[in-house]
């Protein structure tokens, strides 16, 4: 049985038209704007385990989970308990902490990072490991791929994936031409286009930045031991890499892919839903951090309590099981999907980094962000629509990851594979 919403969604319209008299675009991240996929967004009120509710009271099975950091649903009980407790003894104290130290030596003990800074968004992670590898080396230019998003950080905005894909826009305005001077921007999973770089400008490349597995322009792995390989050409040269593991860390594993690299940036898994995100490496890197060294961060809410104990709480309950829970929820979600659009005829791949997958549509293999530039996301629209008037919530555009949460069981898996024949239709009508 697969019930089926009214496509109005009257008191999220509602909402949305204040929002929009407010706040630009009526929506404070613009990925949650719908553009990718067009309608309404539903304004979300509650949530609990893997279903959340809009404003409508209708239920949906979140397959976003906040864009990756709900991994054990929502208003999980063990993070609930360590927020209140936490909120009662005070928010905010402007002073070290006793739940920073945990947080930090939970983050140190599950990956390769000696010594950890915290602070508040993913964005602020990884402008810092940014300063931190140009003042280490004391050089300017930043390696970037094509379709990776770092945050909305001025120097890495350039071919930043999800967000300004689904939206269309070139690189933003706003970012000042000798900063996007100093960015160098490689396809995807092309290696020789990283040494050619290094043969062409080497002794001024500062770091390579990449995503530890490609989330934003839709999932994209690596592929032939492209991290690795990323290491060597970097140490070769005198350049630090830092892996972007802000959506993949404590995600598709206790630490994230954790393969070898000098700076690690952190974020959504470990705010278990509050904002806290981190910066880590060798504690000889992390050392030139003020006030041990030379190089300047620092903020006024960075390791806030709230958000330690919500991140701590999280981290804990990310045990092996619940790591093998997300990938064979995953692998069987995509299987599904992939089985009822093949019976409709859609063209598409599944590609997959741990539990992180999308679908694309596509019948080609997709490596790089010209690869996914060629789906079809208006198949994906009606695919989404079809889905979200079924109470299944898909991310809001065809560049985005699915991530499933540790709250999904069988009943949930049950209404999703209803709904998937009526979505897979959907898609096949749009080119028909
Ligand atoms: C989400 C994300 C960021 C930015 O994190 P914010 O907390 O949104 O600033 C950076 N890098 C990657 C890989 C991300 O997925």
């Amino acid at each position: 049985m697969s019930e089926l919403y009214d496509a109005e969604a009257p008191a999220s319209e509602e909402l949305f038209e204040r929002a929009r008299r407010v706040v630009p675009g009526g929506v404070n991240s613009p990925v949650r704007a719908f553009r990718g996929v067009g309608g309404t967004p539903r304004f979300m009120v509650r949530g609990k385990g893997c279903h959340m509710y809009d404003a409508d009271d209708r239920r949906y099975i979140d397959l976003v989970s906040s864009w990756g950091p709900l991994i054990l649903g929502h208003a999980h009980p063990a993070v609930i308990n360590a927020l209140s407790d936490a909120a009662v003894a005070g928010t905010s104290f402007g002073t070290p902490t006793p739940g920073e130290v945990a947080l930090a030596e939970e983050i140190v003990a599950r990956t390769p990072v000696e010594s950890v800074r915290l602070v508040n968004s993913g964005t602020e992670a990884t402008m810092s490991a940014l300063r931190l590898a140009r003042g280490a080396t004391g050089r300017d230019l930043v390696v970037k791929f094509a379709g990776c998003y770092h945050g909305h950080v001025d120097g890495l905005l350039a071919s930043a994936g999800s967000g300004v894909a689904t939206l269309g826009l070139p690189d933003s305005p706003g970012v000042p031409a000798a900063t996007a001077a100093d960015t160098i921007v490689l396809p995807y999973n092309d290696i020789e286009a990283v040494r050619t770089a290094f043969a062409e400008r080497g002794a001024d490349i500062a770091c390579v930045i990449t995503e530890a597995a490609a989330g934003n322009m839709g999932v994209i792995a690596g592929a032939d031991d492209f991290n690795k390989k990323l290491y060597q050409l970097c140490h070769a040269n005198g350049a630090l890499l830092i892996l972007d593991e802000v959506m993949t860390g404590f995600r598709v594993g206790p630490g994230g892919v954790a393969d070898q690299a000098d700076l690690y940036t952190y974020g959504k898994v470990m705010g278990g839903g509050l904002p806290a995100a981190a910066f880590g490496g060798t504690a000889e890197v992390m050392n030139q951090l003020a006030p041990q060294g030379p190089v300047y961060q620092a903020g006024t809410l960075s390791g806030n309590p709230l958000a330690c104990a919500a991140g701590l709480a999280t981290l804990r309950q990310c045990t092996d099981e619940v790591y093998a829970h997300l990938d064979s929820y995953a692998e069987r979600l995509s299987a599904m999907a992939s089985q009822e659009l093949t019976k409709a005829g859609v063209a598409h791949r599944v590609s997959a980094a741990g539990n992180m997958f999308s679908v694309f549509f596509t019948d080609a293999p997709v490596r790089d962000y010209t690869d996914a530039a060629k789906q079809d996301t208006a198949a994906y629209a009606a695919f989404f629509h079809e889905m979200l008037n079924r109470g299944v919530y898909l991310p809001p555009s065809a560049y985005e990851a699915w991530f499933v949460s540790a709250a999904l069981d069988e009943a949930a898996m049950e209404h999703i594979a209803a709904a998937l024949p009526f979505a897979a239709e959907a898609a096949a009508r749009v080119n028909t």
